[in-house]
């Protein structure tokens, strides 16, 4: 690891800040029961600390968009997997592991209020990253952490190439990782393609 950005102790702090803080929000609307909505797939281990920390009776749903290959923005979101409830007249959390260049929460702000009309739509991000090639200065209700830092991070729902969202920590990867975890991959790639050839 290069640096530690988040620790496990630190994660569970900032989610029961940000438990509360929703928590005060979502009484003084006293709109029904609220929905927790999860950005598949990195928020999910966010959301799923978050909720713990959360005493509103809310329910939980999921919602599939992809910006990025590998560790590169394409610029262009996709959304893949709707979520299952409806959405409309209710109170919604939006819950997202970081807003980098803003791309993908410029999009789904837009999505999911033009699409399921929820009463309220709230953002809820584990990190805000001050991007110096921001595209869009979109911003969250709830914010777990603000960095300046522009590396590419990994763990705790943020992945590399798929890997390490099942980290308990946020860090920055070392060259060394990169290339242990590239080796991993190209390995895991051979023995798939060896095991298929003889399977046929
Ligand atoms: P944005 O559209 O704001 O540029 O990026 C949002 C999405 O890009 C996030 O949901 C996240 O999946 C991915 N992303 C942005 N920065 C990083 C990063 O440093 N590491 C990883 N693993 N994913 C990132």
């Amino acid at each position: 690891m290069e640096k530690l950005i988040l620790s496990e102790d630190e994660i569970v702090r900032i989610c029961d800040r940000l438990g509360k803080e929703i928590d005060t929000k979502l009484k003084a609307d006293d709109n029904g029961i609220p929905i927790m909505v999860g950005v598949m797939n990195g928020a999910l281990p966010f959301m799923y600390e978050l909720v713990r920390h959360i005493t509103t009776p809310c329910q939980l749903d999921t919602i599939k968009v992809s910006s990025y290959e590998g560790t590169e923005t394409t610029g262009e979101v996709k959304v893949s997997k709707e979520p299952d409830h409806n959405l409309e007249g209710k109170d919604v959390v939006l819950v997202e592991d970081i807003i980098d260049t803003g791309v993908t929460m410029h999009f789904l702000r837009e999505f999911v209020m033009k699409k399921y009309k929820p009463k309220n739509l709230y953002v809820c991000i584990l990190i805000k990253r001050n991007n110096l090639k921001m595209k869009y200065d979109e911003n969250a209700e709830f914010t777990g952490l603000t960095t300046d830092e522009q590396r590419y991070i990994v763990g705790f729902g943020f992945d590399y190439y798929g890997l390490f969202r099942n980290a308990p920590y946020v860090f920055v990867p070392s060259i060394k990782d990169i290339k242990e975890w590239g080796a991993l991959l190209e390995d895991d790639k051979a023995r798939t393609e060896a095991y298929n050839k003889v399977k046929k």
